[in-house]
């Protein structure tokens, strides 16, 4: 590969006047550490000092530049002891407050006939506007005004690092760019820049820092939100190479191509309760197309909580199995591994195939034991948590992985399973599987790694889960609930989730309702489960409840996904208001899944926030994932939706996934142009915006 040729990347900070090891530290608290980062800190807002506004046509609110005269000046000891200066200059008169003062501040400002340039907000005061801590300079004799033929930008900043240091770096860094263009190098092809009507970096860059107060402010506005959109686009596409290439070098692997297996398939499918929705067989279609390929498929499916995905799994494995090669299935939790180890081994005992079960709770002898069902292939599928990639796990012939709930898993945990999988020279292919709908703008832009497919249809027979939103006080008319749900035969649950911040309290918090209501509820029976159970004694009471020997479930947030019982029809959640959109959707998940009429009750604690009643109301309009989906991330922003652990893949300088969303189109062609034509500029790109390796680590 040809070499990057030097990029202000490499131009360290310290380059610049001023800038010692501590102005270093608390840059790089902004992020910054390069020449180029810096440039690509953009400020917050301008402020127009290009024009003295005088003192008698000024407005409270403003922001503005006078020239006056010291008149007056006293230490006034009324209310706070601060410096007052009063100031004329012919027009009227204003007033300086300063709380703190230097000797050598007292000494400029309180000599009456001083001229002073000063620079602040307007407050109304005592009888007359006045300035606190303005920014002040003495005029000299009859010097001519200090103006600026710029807007100031205001920067974002940090605790002990002042505005005018940052203007002063910046003004050096952008002197610095008009000597040495080639310290911000083009990498957009001038074909493609001229196609997409964006400006140079190094003009945007200028714009952004330097905008001329001459321009009429209409169109400012417009250069200045071209020249944001030229740097959130180089951004965003610095991203989407960097995940296609990152797909590129998986699929350079060779993989084994699953050819075989249509009768065991068809098999499978007469055995099942159900025929697939139409959903179902387009999705195990397109699963099928990349399976038989030499390289590994990287594909993700997303379908709403319930449409059956587990099933789709399933019939990917048997591809696999088919061929004699061994499928692992991956879940977040134990409690879903244990679930998926159900369905699997009813799926698959009538075809004489094996599951194995692995998880970290598994010790001693039974989990030697499985490891070398393992190793000799004896196991079909392999069904666990992430502990079936740990160390001393050796596969006879993986295949195929199949990873559930992707949502908890962020670009990292993707990469280290793929590297963990490759056994033998060959990649395994990889399915990935998620309930959390992913909107467009970041399935585009977080996920653009993965082919995705939907599951855009729910199995028949389902009615919509009713939602009400109702307060604490009235816990009576739900318990009322409960007993009419379970005097007819059904299933409840009621969620205790994640008040407290320590795991401790929040299992003391379920076990307390647990009893509580065993108290209300006498005759009902009641079973618990919670995160610091022993894996035994969870799936003891989850396999109780599923066999309809517990009628109501009181749990933790542990439920959360996957948990699959048709029968219960009745969900209860406690502090619905501390809970975000998607896991509140998933939650409402469990039930619904047979044909009865299911309902979810939000209990919430007033009185609401404002945005706490927005989310609720949005939970009972709809019963859509992805419209709920899409709502959160209007509510949120997508580094809240795409929860913290995955914020880390997608850290945005510049950009914004909504206000650019209108980009993304672009984005991607742009990514397969320079990928195709311009490979170097294309690893510039991620270079200069994402590193080399300090994103996906070893990989
Ligand atoms: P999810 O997509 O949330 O993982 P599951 O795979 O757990 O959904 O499926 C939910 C329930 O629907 C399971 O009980 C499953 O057996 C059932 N199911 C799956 N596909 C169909 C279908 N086509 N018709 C009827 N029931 C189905
Ligand atoms: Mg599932």
């Amino acid at each position: 590969m040809s070499a990057v040729p030097e990029s202000p990347a490499t131009i360290s900070l310290q380059n610049l006047k001023g800038v010692g090891p501590r102005l270093v530290q608390r840059l790089q608290r902004l992020g910054i550490t390069t020449l180029e980062q810096l440039l690509f800190h953009l400020p917050l807002r301008y402020q127009d000092r290009t024009q003295i506004t005088p003192l008698g046509s000024l407005q409270v609110g403003d922001e503005a530049v006078i020239e006056a005269e010291v008149v007056l000046a006293e230490v006034s000891q009324r209310g706070r002891r601060a410096l007052l200066c009063l100031l004329q200059d012919g027009t009227g008169g204003l007033t300086l407050r300063f709380f703190h003062f230097s000797p050598v501040q007292y000494k400029l400002l309180t000599q009456p006939g001083t001229r002073l340039h000063c620079y602040g907000e307007v407050r109304s005061g005592a009888g007359m506007l006045e300035m606190v801590h303005p920014e002040c300079r003495r005029l000299d004799g009859e010097a001519p005004p200090v103006l600026e033929d710029y807007l100031t930008p205001v920067y974002p900043t940090t605790e002990g690092l002042h505005q005018l240091t940052l203007r002063s770096l910046f003004q050096q860094a952008l002197q610095r760019l008009e000597e040495e263009p080639e310290c911000l190098p083009e990498w957009l092809p001038p074909s493609l820049r001229e196609r997409l009507k964006l400006p140079t970096l190094a003009a945007a860059v200028q714009r952004l820092h330097r905008p001329p107060a001459a321009l009429p402010p209409l169109e400012l506005e417009a250069e200045l939100q071209l020249a944001r959109r030229r740097l959130a686009f180089e951004e965003l596409l610095a991203h989407q190479l960097s995940l296609r290439q990152l797909r590129e070098q998986v699929q350079r692997n060779a993989a084994l191509p699953l050819t075989g297996g249509d009768g065991l398939r068809r098999r499978f499918l007469q055995g099942l309760p159900f025929t697939l929705t139409a959903a179902q067989q387009r999705v195990i279609q397109e699963i099928d197309a990349d399976l038989v390929q030499p390289r590994p498929m990287l594909r993700l499916v997303q379908g709403d909580v319930g449409s059956g995905k587990t099933v789709v799994a399933a019939a990917a494995a048997l591809r696999a199995v088919a061929m004699g090669f061994q499928a692992a299935v991956m879940a977040p939790t134990e409690l879903l591994a244990e679930q998926h180890y159900q369905s699997f081994s009813n799926w698959l005992a009538p075809l004489d195939l094996e599951v194995a079960w692995l998880t970290g709770r598994l010790k001693g002898k039974a989990r030697e034991a499985m490891l070398a069902q393992i190793r000799s292939g004896e196991a079909a599928v392999v069904v666990g948590t992430h502990a079936l990639f740990q160390e001393g796990v050796v596969f006879a012939g993986l295949a195929l992985v199949v990873i559930d709930e992707q949502h908890r898993f962020g670009v990292h945990q993707r990469l280290a399973l793929r590297e963990k999988g490759r056994q033998g020279g060959y990649c395994p292919h990889q399915l990935i599987m998620t309930a959390t709908p992913i909107p467009r703008t970041l399935a585009m832009s977080a996920y653009a790694d993965l082919d995705t497919s939907i599951i855009d249809q729910l199995p028949p027979g389902r009615t919509p889960v009713q939602t009400v939103v109702i307060s604490e006080n009235r816990r009576a008319e739900v318990i009322d609930r409960i007993r009419l749900a379970c005097g007819q035969g059904r299933q409840a649950y009621w969620v205790c989730p994640l008040i407290e911040e320590s795991e401790v309290l929040q299992c003391q918090a379920a076990a307390d309702t647990a009893r509580y209501l065993a108290q209300t509820l006498p005759g009902l029976r009641i079973g618990l489960v919670h995160g610091r159970l022993k894996s035994a004694e969870k799936e003891q009471v989850m396999a109780a409840f599923k066999a309809g020997e517990l009628e109501l479930l009181v749990a933790t947030t542990v439920i959360e996904v996957g948990v699959d019982v048709p029968n219960a029809s009745l969900m209860i959640i406690e502090n619905g208001e501390r809970l975000g959109l998607a896991q509140l959707h998933q939650l409402r998940g469990r039930v619904g899944r047979g044909s009865a009429q299911s309902s979810c009750v939000l209990l919430y604690r007033g009185p609401l926030s404002e945005q706490a009643h927005k989310r609720l109301a949005i939970l009972r309009a709809s019963n859509d994932g992805f419209e709920i989906a899409r709502r959160d991330l209007e509510l949120r922003g997508p580094g809240e939706v795409l929860g913290t652990r995955q914020t880390g893949d997608l850290q945005l300088r510049v950009a914004d996934l909504m206000r650019d969303e209108d980009l993304l189109d672009a984005v991607q062609q742009t990514a397969r142009e320079l990928l195709q034509d311009y490979p170097r500029q294309a690893q510039a790109i991620v270079r200069r915006w994402i590193g080399e390796g300090e994103r996906y680590g070893e990989v």
